[in-house]
Order: structure tokens, then sequence, then C-alpha cells
């Protein structure tokens, strides 16, 4: 049976989605990175232009609910870019929101409610305690979400996040979409994987993003044996570590068994790293510097894994109604 990824334009077979940068943002504003907001539609297109220039059909908005996501202009960009975008719902880890955000005041049955609905029948045109408009694309449908997100605190999971973990799996449960949970610094990861069984939600739909703050392969081979997908999106960050410690890292996780769950993205995710911004080194970072050195380390096979085979079993693992006809670009 052809499954199908959900794009903001509509659902692709996930066979035809291609070279997938599993986390970025395009459009970000968050109080814990002031002065670094992404809110300017025509630097991000350019931008996600760069990213498809450098080798790249796809990319997964990692903005969830309250963050300053842009459903419209995401189905804007991706029609005019040709580049499949898959739009996030779910929620950001505690600290992303003010202590007064609307957001914190809903219950587990409200938050697994609003992100079925944005799964289902769209994401509003902007977020807020009432549920707005539904945003549409260019061809009039409404914009809908492909994944759900979560965050986690480091070695910490507060009373939201696991509100919002548990409404995350109820909209999991209703509609099979795929899972992201941003991990801090990588920690805890076998400790929300337990979490989220507990829940109903298997390893085979989670992908731990920034599991490479945590460079241990081995630890990354039992995640990976358990059925998780590992995130990695830390590289140009030299002021923690060089890329050299991830490309290891990832080929020995290759290695120890885990090449079928490893994806790719680079989460630069500031407007001050965004070449369209005026800044540097931009979306095209990963496919400019990073891949290449995959493929000259003799890994072309494995780059093809973690860039369009990987991806597309996770994103396409949703039991969400196909649309056929609808994902044209
Ligand atoms: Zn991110």
């Amino acid at each position: 049976m052809t499954s199908f990824v959900r794009t903001v334009l509509g659902d692709v077979p996930a066979g035809e989605v291609g070279r997938t940068n599993y986390h970025e943002h395009l459009f970000q504003v968050t109080p814990l990175l002031p002065g670094d907001e992404l809110d300017d539609e025509q630097c991000s297109r350019d931008e996600a232009g760069l990213l498809r220039d450098s080798g790249f059909e796809a990319l997964v908005d990692a903005t969830p609910t309250g963050l300053g996501r842009n459903p419209a202009a995401l189905a804007r960009i991706s029609a005019s870019q040709n580049l499949h975008v898959v739009a996030a719902t779910g929620a950001h880890r505690v600290a992303h929101y003010g202590s007064a955000h609307w957001l914190r005041d809903l219950s587990e049955e409200q938050l697994g409610a609003r992100f079925s609905a944005d799964l289902f029948e769209g994401m509003p045109v902007s977020d807020g305690p009432e549920r707005r408009a539904i945003a549409l694309a260019p061809g009039g449908q409404p914009v809908r979400a492909g994944i759900l997100k979560a965050g986690i605190g480091y070695w910490s999971i507060s009373t939201f996040e696991r509100r919002v973990l548990a409404g995350v799996a109820e909209a999991h449960a209703r509609t099979g979409a795929p899972v992201m949970v941003h991990l801090e610094h990588g920690s805890a990861a076998l400790e929300l994987l337990d979490l989220l069984a507990s829940c109903g939600v298997k390893a085979e739909s989670v992908v731990l993003a920034h599991i490479d703050r945590n460079p241990d392969p081995v630890l990354h081979a039992e995640l990976a044996a358990a059925g998780a997908y590992l995130g990695y999106d830390g590289f140009a960050r030299t002021r923690t570590g060089p890329d050299t410690t991830l490309i290891e890292c990832l080929l020995r996780t290759a290695a120890l068994g885990g090449e079928d769950r490893l994806l790719l993205g680079g989460d630069v995710a500031r407007r001050t790293r965004y070449v369209a911004y005026g800044g540097m080194p931009g979306l095209a970072y990963l496919g400019h510097r990073v891949v290449p050195r995959l493929i000259r380390a003799g890994q072309a096979g494995l780059v093809h894994k973690v860039l369009v085979d990987n991806p597309a079993r996770l994103l396409g693992r949703g039991g969400l109604v196909p649309e056929v006809g609808k994902g044209q670009r």
C-alpha cells in the first residue's frame, strides 16, 4: 500500500518526496532567541531556495504552535520554490513560552484536539487562544500539518511538557502522524521513549531531535534498535564541537546497525545564521559542507538512506486520509 507524506500543499506519495532536510524553521519567534526572529516571508522564501539549490527537494518546518509559525506563507514558499514542506503542530518545551502564555493553560484534551485539528482540518492563519480561520494554500486548499512536535528539558519533563506529550500521543492515536521530540542536549532519550510507549506511541513513529548533541554512537545504536529515528541537526556549531565529531558518530552508528534510522537536518533556526537575512552559514550548509564529506567518505549509499529512504519511511507513517492528486508542487 502506498504511504503518503502530508505536505502543506497536500498529500504526496512517500516515494516521491525526495531528498529531505528533516529539521529547519522557515518561521520562528521565541522569547529564547530575542533578535533572531524568522518572520520575513521574502527572506525565508529566498533561504528555502538556497536549500533547494544545495540539493534538497523537501524540508520539515519544525516550528510548532504559538511560536510564529506561518502556514499560509509556508504553502506559498513551497509552491514558488518547488520544495515540499511538511509543517508541524504540537508544542515546544515550556521554556519557549512566557509564564502567561495562553497555550500553557490548555488541558491535555484541549491540546490533543488542537493538534488533531491541525493535522486533519488545517492550521489557523495564526495561533491564538481562540482558534482562527484556517490558512489556505495558493490553490485554495487548507494548509495541514504533517508532523507532531513536543519538547522536553535537560533531564527534565515539566507538567506542561507532560500534557503536551499526552496531547501529542492522543493526536497520534487518531491520525498516525509521526512525532518529533526536541531533546535538550540529547538527554533523556530512552526515558522519553518509555514515556511515549506508555501513551501508546511506538518508537518507530518517533524522531529524537538533537540526539547528536550527545554524540554517543553506542547509545544511538541502542535507540535505533528500539526503533526510534535519530535526528542529526547540530552541524556548524563550532562553539560546542566540530562537524567531524557528528560525522564520525553517524558513521559508527550506521556501522552498528542504525543506518535505517538516521536523519539529517540543519536546525539553523536563527535570523543571524540565515544568508537571506544577512547572516551565515545558512540552510545550504548541510548540502554544501556536510553531505559532500559523507560522499567523499564513500558513503553515497548511506546518504541516500539518510536523505531519502529514512525520512520517507518516517513521514509516510501516518494513517492520515490520503488526498491523491493534491500533492503537486
Ligand atoms: Zn529546531
